[in-house]
């Protein structure tokens, strides 16, 4: 099974200025592209050579072939809930509105503890709003290729903390990069993953 480059749900232009078409060429051009391109040559010859990118994340040793699987979940999942800032939905709204209430207190107060997730991640990594295996939302972080299905928690949206994600746009001003990824969630997409 040859793993395949997710199409954008979105133009190169569209998230500006939130993510630049420039940060999307490399991110999405050579970073995502680097990561599959590297899954499908590790794959070759191996045990995985067919396996479904979720059944190699569950199960791959640490070391390249799960990086690189994870890496591939991780951005293609991190990209499709973007949609242009200009016809955004600003709230998650129905059953994980009320999922999101009953955890944090209010929406705000869900964006400030996952902000301050993102923010506080020590180097490269991830910040993810999860389902745990009772149910329970939690905000967790990940260092690395770290990803929830490896703990076989359900993601829900996530946020790319390595410096590729946001130095062109913003430098070393992370939080800034946190603050407008807000405004460029599709949160229909959120509560696609919630729900299913
Ligand atoms: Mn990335």
């Amino acid at each position: 099974m040859t793993h395949q480059l997710p199409v954008l749900p979105f133009s190169a232009n569209d998230l500006a200025p939130a993510i630049s078409s420039l940060t999307i060429g490399y991110h999405y051009g050579k970073h995502h592209q680097a990561y599959l391109n590297n899954l499908n040559n590790l794959i070759v010859g191996t045990p995985f050579e067919n396996a479904s990118l979720e059944s190699i994340i569950a199960k791959a040793p640490a070391g390249p072939l799960f990086n690189n699987a994870a890496q591939v979940f991780n951005h293609t999942f991190y990209f499709e809930q973007f949609k242009a800032a200009s016809d955004v939905k600003q709230h998650p709204e129905n059953e994980l509105l009320r999922a999101i209430e009953k955890e944090f207190g209010n929406y705000e107060k869900f964006v400030e503890a996952f902000s301050g997730a993102a923010a506080s991640v020590f180097g490269s990594g991830w910040a993810w709003l999860v389902l745990d295996q009772e149910g329970n939302l939690l905000i967790t972080q990940e260092s690395n290729a770290g990803c929830p299905l490896a703990k076989k928690q359900k993601p829900l949206l996530t946020c790319d903390v390595w410096e590729h994600a946001y130095y062109l746009d913003y430098q070393n001003r992370r939080p800034d990069y946190i603050k407008a990824f807000w405004n460029i969630i599709n949160w229909k997409v959120i509560e696609n993953r919630f729900s299913k």
